[in-house]
């Protein structure tokens, strides 16, 4: 295992001053497995004053210094450097009361959720692996660190991060751990919702969410609760060969690694248990589920304190799937026209996927959603190639129209832009129509 030049650096510069310094965490894991680590820690022997004065002149942030915890920038790299630490008593299954530096790696490294997270190296990348996480990496187990229980009701998003490296990684929760998840997966209604979105965004985003989803809906539940009722749903439908959370999980599985599209899915359907009606005939209805879907949708995205962004595009999605499109190129430049490419592509993907993880019966839906993906993709390709020469609006119109200088030449850009985007026809009215707004 051979780290990168600047982790050695901070490594070699801590045992310089006579501190011990490892490598821990994540970081090892990953590059242990042969993947690349996403972000570097460091636990050390130093306390964050005395990591502060070893990196002077070096940009130092204090991101965290009440818990030991100090960032510092290394050829433009962050590291976070931790002094060893054990953590108190627990409140409220969330956060210590207390941290407690110690000195000893091992007991650092024995406050640390999973086995596999649980390691650290040396400056020459030899691994210290005091509770077998290389041999459960070996086997492709995820095991809690000492007793499960105690490490899940400590502090309990360490029940759904193990749901998040199963989905990531594809491995299997060990037995006595997954026992203690279910025992203490109620607790998640503890924690904020801040912590869990952070782990359900890498979560859905998994290349095994499928089989994260299916093992561990009940779980995840208790985090989210919007997918309870979902759960075992039976939906009395032709259209369906699955329960309203087996097939939201098959969509989701199925559709692009988009964060707002795993997102929507994970929802569309939450409203189908409270919609649902049965017919003379006994085949069940949702109707308006998706309005219903979208408002609880809403409520979770608040609760899971999303940003502005994630929250509007994924309550839209939600709303918008179950609307019917007639594949043509007139509703193709509808869409693209009324929302833009990307949000209309996203829409169709959705709608895609949704229908994919029906009764194999019924697929025109998909294949209406693929075509029109098919005609945005050629409007686009038309759009793009597109100069001011071929806007419908000229110079000379606007010049009519009282304009003079800069003014014409700003405003045939931004047409150009309103077409080239799909915002607007390239028709006179519809250009014209620009000024307005
Ligand atoms: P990622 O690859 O997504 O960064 P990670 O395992 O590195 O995953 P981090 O949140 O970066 O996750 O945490 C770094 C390390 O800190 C973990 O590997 C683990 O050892 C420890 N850790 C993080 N959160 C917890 C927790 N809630 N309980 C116990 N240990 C934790
Ligand atoms: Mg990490």
């Amino acid at each position: 295992m051979k780290l990168p030049e600047f982790v050695i650096y901070a490594v070699k510069r801590l045992e310089e001053s006579g501190f011990e310094a490892y490598p821990v965490g994540g970081c090892v894991r990953d590059m242990a497995r042969g993947a690349e680590p996403k972000d570097w820690d460091v636990a050390t022997s130093a306390l964050p004053k005395q990591v502060e004065e070893v990196f002077a002149g070096h940009r130092v942030a204090e991101t965290g210094i009440k818990h030991g915890t100090v960032t510092v920038i290394i050829d433009g790299e962050p590291i976070e450097i931790t002094t060893f630490r054990t953590e108190g008593e627990y409140l409220d299954h969330r956060r210590p009361s207390r941290v407690e530096f110690v000195s000893s790696l091992t007991e650092d490294l024995r406050r640390r959720d999973l086995t596999v997270n649980a390691m650290a190296c040396t400056a020459e990348g030899r691994i210290i692996d005091p509770f077998g996480g290389l041999e459960d990496m070996k086997n492709h187990l995820l095991r809690a660190v000492g007793s499960p229980e105690e490490r899940f009701s400590e502090d309990a998003l360490r029940v759904m991060r193990a749901v998040r490296f199963q989905s990531v990684l594809g491995w299997q929760i060990e037995e006595r751990t997954m026992a203690a998840m279910r025992k203490c997966g109620g607790l998640l209604k503890c924690i904020s919702g801040e912590r869990i979105f952070a782990e359900l965004k890498k979560l859905v985003m998994g290349d095994h969410v499928l089989t994260a989803l299916t093992c561990c809906g009940d779980i995840l539940a208790a985090a989210v609760p919007e997918i309870e009722a979902t759960i075992g749903f039976d939906q009395r439908n032709r259209h369906h060969i699955y329960d309203v959370w087996q097939h939201t999980a098959r969509a989701l599985a199925l559709s692009e690694r988009d964060l707002y599209i795993r997102l929507a899915l994970l929802f569309h359907d939450v409203g189908k248990p409270k919609s649902f009606t049965v017919d003379q005939n006994g085949e069940g209805h949702f109707y308006a589920h998706a309005k219903l879907s979208a408002e609880m949708t809403e409520n979770a995205m608040e609760r899971l304190r999303a940003d502005r962004r994630a929250r509007e595009e994924v309550v839209w999605l939600v709303a918008m799937h179950d609307w019917s499109v007639t594949p043509t190129e007139r509703t193709a430049a509808k869409m693209a026209s009324k929302w833009g490419f990307e949000r209309s592509r996203r829409l169709l993907k959705v709608k895609a996927a949704d229908n994919a993880a029906q009764s194999p019966k019924y697929r025109q839906r998909g294949k209406d959603a693929e075509a029109l993906l098919k005609m945005l993709d050629e409007l686009e390709k038309k759009a793009g190639c597109l100069t001011l020469r071929d806007l419908a609006v000229k110079g000379g119109d606007l010049l009519a129209l009282g304009m003079r200088g800069a003014e014409i030449g700003e405003s045939l850009d931004m047409m150009l832009r309103a077409v080239v985007e799909g915002r607007a026809a390239n028709s006179r009215e519809a250009l014209l129509s620009l000024l307005d707004g």
